[in-house]
């Protein structure tokens, strides 16, 4: 098997789901957001352990991604987060997958879509944009896009949606914003009740507002990044524990690969495209099987560092499309060819191979997020579930 892969473990996904069902209250809905691959640690595996631990919704982003839970067994709602193509809606129906709707054309045509295919009713959420600025009508029109919804043929109002823009944010402004956010939503909520209309699962809050905010949980909250073991943004395992609220989170996923080859470089030799490193003083340099191709991003070079049997090491010279260097120091008599190098993983493993870094600390350097670390591994990364 190829030496560059990731760990899923599966244990740790489970501890991060019920590390946040013991800050759910009485009667609040899971819906485990597994989109891109479960943010890259493997969508299957991740949306089987949610089921089981009582998710009744997964959110996913794309209808393939709905069909690849369908073809694997799974019966849960799901929540397509995302706007489909029209020519995707046969395909959404039949796979019993609810999107989020805000616009008369889309009621219309999915409407048809279902009445030609089926005698029952397609459940839809309403996606009120209160702030978010992406998709959803604005609070003061969601009563009459419900009627719309309610007096179809064939559609039924399942729920109600909307999405935060800085519930990550923890600076009194944007507590403020994401307050504005939930009071348009609740509004819109009301609106539709005095419609006559039942508005269905009200859902507002994702990984940061569902545990920080814990009166905006609803009726349903939406997790995502928390349930892979990082923190959202500013809203820190620290943060939390000022107000009272305990979040142990660990980290899923361990991206690792083998030192391949180890050669001796002597002052003068440069490494890698464009030239961007050269050897100083004489020193052992590592030659990794990874690249960006793998999702190991060449802006994270240089800078970066990998762990080896529990130590540091920088790479060297730019990271190429499959491989990348590490300079082990002069007389290096720890790392063996084919010793594990980590890219990132939980800090607190158990086993003596630890990684010294993990996805947060990667996003750092470059001024990301973990989200995007670990949606950033590619498929030809085998992800090995544990
Ligand atoms: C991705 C997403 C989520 C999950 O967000 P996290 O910050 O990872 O918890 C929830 N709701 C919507 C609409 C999303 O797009």
């Amino acid at each position: 098997m190829r030496c560059t892969k990731a760990i899923i473990y599966s244990d740790n996904l489970r501890n991060n789901i019920n590390e946040i069902k013991k800050n759910l209250k009485q009667n609040v809905k899971l819906c485990c957001a597994v989109k891109a691959n479960g943010y890259g640690n493997d969508a299957i595996n991740s949306a089987k352990i949610a089921v089981e631990m009582g998710a009744e919704y997964l959110a996913i982003a794309t209808v393939d991604e709905g069909i690849e839970l369908r073809e694997a067994g799974i019966k849960a709602e799901l929540l397509l987060l995302s706007p489909c193509c029209p020519d995707e809606y046969p395909l959404l129906v039949e796979n019993h997958i609810t999107p989020l709707v805000f616009e008369t054309e889309v009621i219309k045509n999915l409407n048809k879509v279902v009445s030609d295919l089926k005698h029952s009713k397609h459940p839809v959420f309403l996606a009120v944009d209160t702030g978010m600025g992406r998709i959803g009508c604005l609070s003061e029109e969601a009563a009459s896009i419900a009627k719309e919804i309610a007096s179809s043929t064939s559609l039924e109002l399942a729920g109600m949606i909307t999405h935060f823009a800085v519930s990550d944010s923890i600076t009194s402004e944007n507590i403020e914003y994401t307050k504005m956010q939930f009071e348009k939503f609740i509004s819109a909520c009301e609106s539709v009740k005095k419609a006559g209309i039942n508005p269905g699962i009200r859902t507002c809050a994702a990984s940061a507002a569902a545990i920080a905010m814990p009166e905006y949980q609803l009726d349903m909250v939406r997790p995502g990044i928390i349930l892979y073991g990082y923190y959202a943004d500013e809203v820190t395992k620290e943060y939390l524990a000022s107000k009272k609220i305990s979040l142990n989170l660990k980290p899923v996923m361990q991206f690792e690969t083998k030192v391949a080859s180890i050669r001796n470089f002597t002052p003068g030799r440069s490494i890698s495209y464009g030239r961007t490193w050269t050897c100083k003083k004489e020193t052992l340099i590592g030659v990794l099987p990874v690249g960006y191709a793998d999702g190991l991003l060449r802006r994270n070079s240089p800078g970066l560092k990998v762990t080896i049997n529990g130590k540091a090491y920088p790479v060297v010279g730019r990271i190429c499309m499959d491989q990348c260097m590490i300079d082990l120091g002069p007389d290096n008599k720890e790392v063996k060819c084919w010793d594990t190098a980590i890219i990132f993983g939980p800090k607190d493993s158990k086993s003596s191979n630890a990684s010294l870094f993990d996805a947060d600390d990667i996003a750092k350097m470059t001024n990301t997020i973990s989200y995007e670390i670990m949606t950033s591994l590619s498929k030809r990364v085998k992800r090995i579930i544990q």
